[in-house]
């Protein structure tokens, strides 16, 4: 899950993106108004954190933009203490939710896990792919009911993959959604995380092998038939 946090006050920008990076989220930061429009519009993120006051461009003004040109990501409003005008607005103008500040960490988690779960296309916080499950919650894997610990980038990669199971995604699609471009497309990076992964969530060489490397394209986690019934 990729996250954007537009907050010009420094300190709080970076409590929540190191909070935020140890719950496995992929977070982006933008100090103003401005940078914080750009990036908006030129990337796809799962939620933005939107702070109202800010220099260059406020917070409102970002929001009715990116509703304007038809982008619908999930906004939480990090709103003034009281400023019920503020939280109105904000909601009236397309946002999701608002978190008045100061606020707890848990809190911030929730509501965000909450609005996440109300713009995707699933409400359940598990993915799963076969009897390969992923906790969205916890950020556990499990296979065959076994446990299996992930670090960030290998979570945010499966998690990847497992959104769009069955279907091809791009290298370069992976690095833009999971390493944020900060690879070169010819790095093997990718290759890297993908044979640890399997490493992981493929112990077993009598399970179906789920992720497929499509050769000069990218790769897919398939759905594989539990039961042979060839004649589907
Ligand atoms: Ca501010």
């Amino acid at each position: 899950m990729r996250i954007l946090v537009v907050e010009d006050e420094k300190k709080l920008a970076n409590f929540i993106k190191h909070g935020l990076e140890e719950e496995k989220y992929i977070v982006e930061v933008a100090n103003d108004g401005k940078k914080g429009l750009e990036l908006a519009m030129n990337n796809h993120y799962d939620a933005i954190l939107l702070d109202v006051m800010l220099p260059g461009i406020d917070g409102f003004t970002i929001v009715r933009e990116l509703r304007n040109a038809g982008i619908s990501v999930p906004i939480m409003m990090l709103t003034a203490r009281g400023a019920t005008e503020d939280r109105v607005l904000g909601l009236d103008l397309g946002a999701d939710d608002y978190l008045p500040k100061p606020f707890s960490f848990e809190e911030l988690t929730a509501r965000l896990r909450s609005i996440l779960r109300r713009s995707g296309p699933e409400k359940s916080t598990k993915l799963q792919c076969g009897d390969l499950i992923l906790d969205t919650v916890t950020h556990f894997a499990y296979r065959g009911g076994k446990e299996i610990e992930l670090t960030t980038k290998e979570y945010a990669l499966l998690e990847y993959l497992m959104r769009n199971k069955n279907r091809i995604v791009s290298r370069s699609s992976i690095l833009q959604h999971v390493w944020k471009h900060s690879f070169d497309p010819e790095s093997n990076i990718i290759d890297v995380y993908i044979k640890r992964l399997r490493e992981k969530i493929e112990t077993d060489p009598n399970a179906p092998q789920l992720i497929q490397s499509i050769r000069g394209v990218g790769y897919r986690i398939r759905e594989v038939e539990e039961k042979s019934n060839e004649n589907e």
